[in-house]
């Protein structure tokens, strides 16, 4: 069966195996040598320096990292304005929400481009005595395949000294991400994504200074906690052993095959081999490529089919395909092309939706 739904992905048999590895406990050196190997490969996916940005590696699913970083890199006086087009944007709500920080959100259409104008009035708008501290996005919404445009949105940033926070969950390590941009401040992201890993180990990308004057809100997630433990080699719980090993293989096989380079020229092959043959089968994509990511693109449903037999007919061929979000699944589906997967099985799912009754 391969996967073609945003993480879990097909691991490769490299991967796959490195979960085989002995018995491990987490207060010895090997994890340690582990946890350090996980944190520089992780900075250099990007070339980041280890003397202005650090890896904060935690156990949990994306989701985590998404709630450790909004939860900590906002201090206790932070005000943040949320930048929601999608379902993750709306998650990054409820968590400002659950924590109650201060926070705003600025709705966009999910099926357009982000309105920047609209964004730069409601920073402006805020009143001198309660300015925004911070602006939220996702980069890559994958509720719809969008890939949001952070340079515009940095921009603002620097001009009003604004930090920003980044969900970069499906992003991190296939789309390209400009750490250079002095406003950038964190960001969160997953192993068993675009990094071809086993779900349950997550990470924070955090600038230095930033984690300096973080909050400590959460008990579990708290980013500031976990950074001070993992830089002297220590971890305060126990994490995901085999999560960490899968990890340090995917990682060193990124690497091997060229870093995020090459895997952004490898997901963009698959996704435009994957769009211009659904599209022959008058399959068209709901968001036009130039807009969307490499890592997954959502289709109009062909009419006359539910999602469920969709889905049923291409699980029959060993594709696992995944459903729009909540009453989008009644128009739209959705093909990732994350995980370890080649031309030839991109031929035999259009051979799949070819043959479809
Ligand atoms: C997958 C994803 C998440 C986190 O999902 P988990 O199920 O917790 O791994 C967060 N943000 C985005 C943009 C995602 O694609």
């Amino acid at each position: 069966m391969l996967l073609l739904n945003p993480g879990p992905v097909t691991l490769s048999e490299r991967v796959r195996r490195s979960l085989l590895q002995p018995d491990l406990c987490h207060r010895e050196s090997e994890f340690f040598d582990l946890q350090d190997e996980a944190r520089s490969r992780l900075l250099a996916v990007y070339g980041l320096s280890p003397a202005e940005w650090t890896v904060v590696l935690m156990t949990g699913s994306g989701t985590a990292a998404v709630e450790s970083m909004i939860a900590s890199v906002v201090p206790e006086a932070g005000r943040v304005l949320i930048v929601e087009n999608g379902v993750y944007g709306e998650r990054i709500a409820q968590m400002c929400a659950q924590y109650r920080i201060p926070h705003e959100r600025v709705v966009g259409s999910w099926m357009e481009a982000l309105d920047v104008n609209a964004i730069a009035a409601r920073l402006d708008a805020a009143s001198a005595e309660k300015p925004f501290t911070h602006l939220s996005v996702v980069h890559h919404e994958t509720t719809t395949g969008r890939l949001n445009d952070l340079r515009p949105l940095a921009d603002l940033c620097r001009a009003r000294d604004l930090s920003l926070l980044l969900d970069g969950v499906s992003s991190f390590g296939a789309q390209e991400l400009d750490f250079a941009h002095g406003r950038l401040a964190a960001v969160a992201a997953t192993a068993n994504k675009c990094l071809h890993g086993v779900p349950g180990v997550s990470f924070v990308v955090v600038r230095r200074d930033a984690l300096k004057q973080a909050a400590s809100r959460t008990y579990y997630l708290d980013l500031g906690r976990l950074a001070k433990l993992q830089e002297q080699r220590n971890t305060p719980f126990t994490p995901a052993v085999h999560a960490y090993y899968a990890l340090v293989e995917a990682l060193r096989e990124f690497d091997e095959e060229g870093g995020q380079p090459a895997r952004f020229r490898r997901y963009k092959a698959l996704a435009e081999q994957a769009r211009e043959g659904l599209a022959a089968l008058g399959i068209p994509t709901v968001i036009p490529p130039e807009e969307s990511s490499v890592v997954l693109r959502s289709y109009h449903l062909p009419s006359g089919l539910t999602y469920a037999q969709l889905h049923d007919e291409l699980k029959a061929g060993g594709f696992v395909i995944y459903a729009g979000q909540g009453d989008l699944s009644k128009t739209l589906f959705r093909i990732s092309t994350m995980g370890n997967l080649a031309t030839g099985d991109i031929d035999r799912l259009l051979t799949c939706f070819a043959n479809l009754r």
